[in-house]
């Protein structure tokens, strides 16, 4: 069986046979990285290394959960600026996966911007500037870039291994809300099937990634649930997490990942806002959708990104200014 969701769901030709040819590939995704950008880093690197190559895994945020369980040999590294810099100077591939956006690469964006290697981009956002790489494979339409590493893989010829399914089936999980969002098409499942058929293990997953919050973070979570707010009638659902809240809570940021997914539970609510303040004054804001509502649309409005039903977006200004910009922005989208 192939991943096909669409017509860009095979990769072209020329960059199958360019990723076959590299031996030092370096390998980039975006800020705090979640389950698909480091299990399609993961699962692509374990790949072209069966076949000889020396990849490197670079993330610009630690993702502690993730690497302690995803990668036991400690292959991804945190990287800084100057480090990314000497890892493309000798590399003869960089590969941009799960964004199509070098701003999303943080501190990594200057060195790979400027870096002469070839870049190539695995993505499923909706790109804004597709002239940025030498060569981009960007698909949509797909549920999550584990699947279009997975067909990449089919197309390479490369035995799906355990240690190729476990993090595909994370990327898979990861990007489909673990297969309840409205992207867990029949094709989803069928990979998932082939995936925990080549041997990752469904329910030891879950358990890595869901029974294992710090208690910090558990409580934190409660605060922030006790805390919402809500306006047009409960059709907004929000919330803000501030930074003395992280503080007091003992709770890195790279840990609040999830905790939108706890307002979507709240009946009749449309579309979700999580303020995050990351430093005094900057927040990260993360979109959701329940609805038929494009908060695609509205996160592209205050220069953010993502999907349909999931987009974020970086802003500056007081708390009171923030809260009261982007809500007035939902309200209009509710209208
Ligand atoms: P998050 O709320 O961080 O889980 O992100 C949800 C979706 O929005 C993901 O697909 C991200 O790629 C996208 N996204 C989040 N923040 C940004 C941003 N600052 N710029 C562009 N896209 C973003
Ligand atoms: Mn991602
Ligand atoms: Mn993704």
């Amino acid at each position: 069986m192939t991943n096909r969701f669409s017509d860009a769901s095979t990769p072209p030709g020329d960059f199958v046979d360019r990723v076959a040819a590299a031996r030092r590939p370096v390998l980039l995704t975006h800020i705090y990285p979640d389950g698909d950008a480091i299990g399609s880093q993961l699962a692509l690197a374990r790949a072209l290394a069966s076949q000889g190559a020396e990849p490197r895994i670079l993330i610009a945020h630690p993702a502690p959960l993730l690497q302690e369980f995803m990668d036991p040999e400690g292959v991804v590294v945190v990287a800084s600026e100057e480090h990314a810099v000497e890892a493309l100077a000798t590399s003869d591939l960089c590969l941009i996966l799960d964004t199509s956006d070098y701003a999303r690469l943080g501190r990594l964006e200057r060195a790979a911007r400027e870096s002469n290697v070839l870049k190539y981009c695995i993505d499923h956002h909706l790109c804004v500037d597709p002239t940025a790489f030498d060569a981009l494979w960007s698909d949509p339409s797909c549920p999550a870039t584990g699947l279009l590493v997975l067909s990449l893989l089919d197309t390479l010829g490369i035995r799906i291994t355990a240690e190729i399914a476990e993090p595909l089936f994370i990327a898979v999980a990861t990007d489909t809300g673990w297969f309840r969002f409205s992207n867990a098409t029949a094709l989803v499942f069928e990979s998932a099937s082939r995936l925990v058929s080549a041997g990752a293990d469904p329910a030891y997953l879950h358990r890595a990634l869901f029974e294992n919050s710090s208690l910090g973070r558990t409580q934190m979570l409660g605060e922030m649930l006790s805390s919402l707010s809500s306006q047009a009638g409960g059709r907004l659902v929000y919330s803000v997490v501030r930074q003395t809240q992280l503080g007091r809570f003992g709770i890195p940021l790279e840990e609040i990942d999830g905790f939108i997914d706890h307002l979507k539970e709240v009946r009749g609510a449309e579309i979700l806002i999580l303020f995050v303040e990351v430093s005094s004054g900057r927040y990260k804001v993360s979109l959701r959708s329940k609805g038929r509502r494009d908060v695609h649309a509205m996160a592209s409005q205050f220069g953010g990104g993502g999907h349909a039903k999931a987009a974020g977006f970086r802003i500056e200004g007081s708390h009171d200014d923030v809260v009261s910009r982007v809500v007035s922005a939902a309200l209009e989208v509710l209208q």
